[in-house]
Formats: C-alpha cells, sequence, structure tokens
C-alpha cells in the first residue's frame, strides 16, 4: 500500500540541549529507530527566542515559561521528524512522564533525567501538533520523502 507521506502520523521529537550536553544524542535517537518508526527530518540547530516562545505557546501563561525559553534556547538541540502509525502516543510512552522522577524505568525520561526542568526531550502531544511542530521548526527542503524497503517483520 502506498500512502502518501502526508497522510502518515507524524511527531515531532526534540532532544534538548541538556540532552545533547550530556552527550545523549545517539542513545535517545536509538530508541526511536529501533522501535520501527521511520526518520523524515534531523538536524542539529540553534534556536532562537521566538521559535521556542511558538512552539511553546500553549504555556505562555505559566511561571516556569521563561526558564523553559531560556532552557531551550541554552544550546544546540536536535530537531526530528518521525513518522509511523501511532508514532505520537507511543513517541509519548518511549519518552515517559514529564517529570523524570515520575518516568517509568525503561523510558528515556525514566532512565537518563532527573529533572522536569531538565528532561532531555520533547516529543508531540497529538498529530495535529506533530504536523505544526514540523513545519514550525523543518523546512520543507530539510524533509525527506523517503519510504523504507518492505520489509517482512512490518506488514
Ligand atoms: P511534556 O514535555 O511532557 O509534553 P509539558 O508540555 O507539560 O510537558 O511541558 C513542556 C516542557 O516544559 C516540559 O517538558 C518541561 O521541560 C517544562 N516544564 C513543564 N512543567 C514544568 C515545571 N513545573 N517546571 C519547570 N519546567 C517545566
Ligand atoms: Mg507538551
Amino acid at each position: 500500500r502506498i500512502v502518501a507521506s502526508s497522510d502518515v502520523e507524524q511527531s515531532y521529537i526534540m532532544i534538548k540541549p541538556d540532552g545533547v550536553q550530556r552527550g545523549l544524542v545517539g542513545e535517545i535517537i536509538s530508541r526511536f529507530e529501533k522501535k520501527g518508526f521511520v526518520l523524515k527530518g534531523l538536524k542539529l540547530f540553534q534556536c532562537a527566542k521566538d521559535l521556542a516562545q511558538e512552539h511553546y505557546k500553549d504555556l505562555k501563561d505559566k511561571p516556569f515559561f521563561p526558564k523553559l525559553i531560556d532552557y531551550i534556547t541554552s544550546g544546540p538541540v536536535v530537531c526530528m521528524a518521525w513518522e509511523g502509525d501511532g508514532v505520537v502516543a507511543s513517541a509519548r510512552k518511549l519518552i515517559g512522564a514529564t517529570n523524570p522522577l515520575q518516568a517509568e524505568p525503561g523510558t528515556i525520561r525514566g532512565d537518563l533525567a532527573v529533572q522536569t526542568g531538565r528532561n532531555v526531550v520533547h516529543g508531540s502531544d497529538s498529530p495535529d501538533n506533530g504536523k505544526r511542530e514540523i513545519a514550525l521548526w523543518f523546512k520543507e527542503s530539510e524533509l525527506c520523502q523517503w519510504e523504507p524497503v518492505q520489509t517482512p517483520w512490518l506488514i
């Protein structure tokens, strides 16, 4: 079955500056790769404040918002577009709870982080936000419209 890329669910996954600083880029990418999702975009990127503010606009009235923007813009992040059936909810499971102390062992935050304000990775919370965030962080030309060779272990 050939499916246009835009019809397939996509999630925006971002390794935050602490994940990059701590040398966790390979570890975090490998969890999504091993799960079987398809990588459509990937870049190391230093983001400006206005982009971080747009990305987190739903949280703009929270008391931690200024600190969150300082955190996200404090160093390079790794931006990723991942695609696959159910990728949004599955990625949130792989990532674990927002507070790493409440995240289950085996999840990225459960295994690799301690503080809510330094929780190493972002994942979109809905398919609509997945599309919105990928369009916000990537130019169209930075996304590859490739499909993996059909494999017998995915039907
Ligand atoms: P999630 O990233 O799990 O979707 P939210 O969307 O609620 O969580 O929050 C976005 C990000 O804002 C969190 O990942 C975390 O980095 C930061 N954040 C959330 N709550 C707090 C808090 N109480 N104190 C500091 N930072 C927070
Ligand atoms: Mg969120």
